[in-house]
């Protein structure tokens, strides 16, 4: 059985655990989803349009209201419980997000926030983990996009490195500089950072508070409240293989905790050590 299956089996799990105990009600608070692509790709980072639809089919009928990051900041900061409310959010700024998720989303009325790393736009640097990159948003259609207002864009650092190997300089670079290049792109300021790949610890923090985000989302499952650090906001991962139950459960918060085997992968992705460390750093 691949790691993916496993991963799947034990979601699933958990999904039918929820629903017994549930019975589909939403536990409060709100939180917030990501996704890389949509896409019909063997990608085990692209969710295929088909489920997408189906997936804001379903918060659509449930009238959920879907916000990008920076609202979703910003009703946490208002203090008034957010009910049937969900953020949404994709990283790393894939071409697909534009051309399968955004019209779901425009038609339905819903926002959500693409993070996107300003060098790997330009091209001089490419997300380490793909053999062949799929094709990502262009700075021109950034910019048009970000101003028709349902896909909103937000900074990613400036190459997606690990920021937990780089010196204090080298992180800061990333952590500002991406902030700067992508408010000079889309002419307003850029208030929200996604942490790559979800590595972060109180350095990263500190230096997103010194270069003035107001909101950055973590890869850590869970709810927010108006208690929770706007700068390690939670955030839960749709996956390739849930099932609209799975994702029926994350929205409803059967999936608030990690699953146990997940720090296994985290290392065999980024590096030993990368998976306890952030994990140690986020749980305040
Ligand atoms: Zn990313």
């Amino acid at each position: 059985m691949s790691r993916y299956a496993l991963k799947a089996a034990a979601t699933r799990a958990r999904s039918t655990a929820w629903s017994l105990r549930a019975t589909g009600r939403q536990e409060r608070g709100l939180r917030i989803l990501f996704y890389h692509r949509i896409s019909d790709d063997r990608d085990e980072l692209a969710v295929s349009p088909r489920n997408f639809r189906r997936q804001m089919d379903f918060l659509a009928t449930e009238a959920y209201r879907v916000v990008d990051v920076v609202q979703a900041a910003e009703l946490l900061d208002e203090g008034r419980p957010p009910g049937r409310t969900v953020g949404l959010s994709f990283d790393d700024g894939f071409l697909d997000v534009a051309e399968q998720a955004l019209p779901l989303l425009a038609e339905r009325g819903f926002r959500a926030t693409v993070f996107v790393a300003p060098a790997v736009v330009d091209g001089w640097a490419t997300f380490g983990w793909y053999r062949s990159q799929p094709p990502l948003l262009g700075w021109d259609e950034i910019a048009e996009l970000d101003r028709e207002g349902t896909l909103r864009f937000e900074a990613h650092s400036l190459t997606h490195p690990n920021l937990l190997a780089l010196r204090d300089a080298a992180a800061w670079e990333e952590i500002v500089g991406s902030k700067v290049s992508l408010a000079a792109r889309l002419e307003r300021d850029v208030l929200a950072f996604s942490y790559p790949s979800g590595l972060f610890g109180a350095r990263e923090r500190r230096l997103v508070a010194a270069a003035g985000y107001r909101a950055a989302v973590s890869c850590e499952p869970g709810v927010n409240t108006s208690a929770t650090d706007r700068l390690v906001l939670r955030r839960q991962q749709v996956d390739r293989r849930d099932r609209l139950l799975d994702f029926r459960a994350k929205v409803g918060g059967g999936h608030d905790s990690p699953l146990p085997l997940r720090g296994v992968y985290r290392r065999r992705r980024y590096g030993m050590g990368a998976g306890s460390l952030n994990l140690a750093s986020s749980r305040e």
